[in-house]
């Protein structure tokens, strides 16, 4: 039996959502989900090929033109070497591309470097596919991101394959194009795969986004991976795609695509070809809107009394992933006494755990459970990202500006402002 997968948690952000279900007028800075719409270039697409009876079974790894599409932006946008649209898999999002990829790649017991904090389907899909994740750790201090040094020393004899994720969900991080070098240097001297996880390769504020795969040699050992979802408003719609170059893992890779998904749904993929034949002015749009939102939600948390939040406006990505004052505990004891600790409630999670669990509590599920029962504010605890990052919250500032004021001000009542 697949007792394996009683070890693969279901993330936090999940049990928040269903918690957010209970709360009458909920903020839902929780979810990692834009407030735009998709651009009338997708929604058009889709509504014509409804209209022609586009309703049939299509070839498993994405329709001709798709690929195609998708190729020639993987050529110029992101300057990789793709020789053939043959090399993309069109996939149901990008984390049906990511277990797709785990699959084609792991044996079981390889290890995985991976950031920590880390989005956490990072974690579970290598899990799901026997693989052994790794946490690296991201540093604050360095607009986060890796030590370099360090990431070369948590490489084993088991390590096979490096996953980055940049701009990186949930701290904002972007790797710059010397990190990548070293990175390139790091994979190619330790002769491991990389999975370059850049669903949010259009949404960086300060700096460029480099994908490493686009670096010499490296697209023969990456597998670069991307979504609809943020750069088309395109959540779920699940359109996703990664580009392999090497025929045995491609092959592997489509066998699980395959016999996961037959092929991803046609009305969709034909929204697909509408977001890249269309103009494509809305990732401009898009990114100049985050990047007030970004603005407006850092200067409402700064305002806020004894200074609960602390940390910088992130160079990527859309959340503000914010350290917890370590005197709030203190400062507000009869709220903290309110709220259910771990091994208790009833989170479960990474530190909330079976009984018997006498692991101190978690700063950042008390907050959170504190701003959603108190605040209405959805928020995800920085702990179920990995251990590093305990002691922060994740706000996603993606959501339209009335719900961002909003959850400011429902702050501004709970812990007051500065005068
Ligand atoms: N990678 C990262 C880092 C993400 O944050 C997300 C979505 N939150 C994805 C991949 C996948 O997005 P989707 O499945 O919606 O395409």
């Amino acid at each position: 039996m697949a007792a394996y997968l009683d070890h693969v948690p279901l993330s936090g952000i999940i049990r928040i959502r269903d918690m957010m279900y209970s709360v009458a007028d909920p903020f839902r800075l929780d979810q990692g989900d834009v407030s735009f719409d998709a651009p009338d270039s997708v929604k058009s697409a889709m509504t014509r090929a409804i209209a022609e009876n586009k309703s049939h079974y299509l070839q498993t790894t994405g329709v001709p033109r798709l690929r195609e599409l998708i190729a020639a932006k993987l050529r110029t946008t992101n300057r990789i070497p793709i020789d053939d649209p043959d090399e993309v898999l069109v996939t149901h999002g990008g984390i049906h591309g990511l277990y797709m990829i785990c699959r084609a790649l792991l044996e079981p017991g390889d290890e995985v470097l991976i950031p920590d904090p880390e989005w956490p389907p990072a974690a579970g899909n290598i899990l799901a596919a026997r693989g052994v994740p790794v946490g690296c750790r991201l540093h604050e201090s360095n607009g986060w991101r890796y030590d370099l040094d360090e990431l070369e020393s948590t490489i084993t004899p088991k390590t096979r394959v490096l996953y980055l994720n940049s701009p990186n969900n949930p701290t904002g991080g972007v790797l710059g194009r010397a990190d990548v070098e070293r990175l390139a240097g790091i994979a190619r001297d330790r002769d491991l795969w990389v999975i370059s996880d850049e669903a949010y390769e259009d949404v960086v504020f300060d700096g460029e986004h480099v994908s490493i795969a686009s670096l010499p040699a490296m697209y023969e050992r990456t597998i670069p991976l991307y979504t609809f979802s943020k750069s088309y408003a395109m959540t779920g719609l699940r359109l996703g795609y990664v580009a392999i170059r090497d025929a045995t893992i491609r092959e592997r890779a489509k066998k699980i695509l395959f016999y996961t998904a037959s092929n991803v749904a046609s009305v969709v993929q034909f929204g697909g070809i509408g977001a890249l034949e269309g103009t494509q002015d809305c990732i401009e749009t898009f990114r100049a809107e985050l990047r007030a939102r970004r603005d407006l939600f850092y200067r409402g948390v700064s305002g806020l009394a004894g200074d609960v939040f602390s940390g910088r406006p992130p160079a990527g990505a859309f959340y503000a992933f914010l350290r917890i004052n370590t005197d709030w505990g203190r400062v507000h004891e009869g709220h903290r006494g309110r709220v259910s600790t771990p091994g208790t409630d009833v989170h479960g999670g990474r530190v909330s755990a079976a009984s018997g669990d006498t692991r101190p509590p978690s700063s950042s599920w008390q907050m959170v459970e504190y701003l959603i029962k108190n605040g209405r504010i959805g928020c995800v605890p920085g702990v179920d990202f990995g251990p590093n990052g305990e002691g922060y919250v994740r706000f996603c500032f993606a959501r339209d500006r009335k719900e961002l004021t909003g959850a400011l001000e429902s702050m501004k009542q709970l812990f007051g402002v500065t005068v």
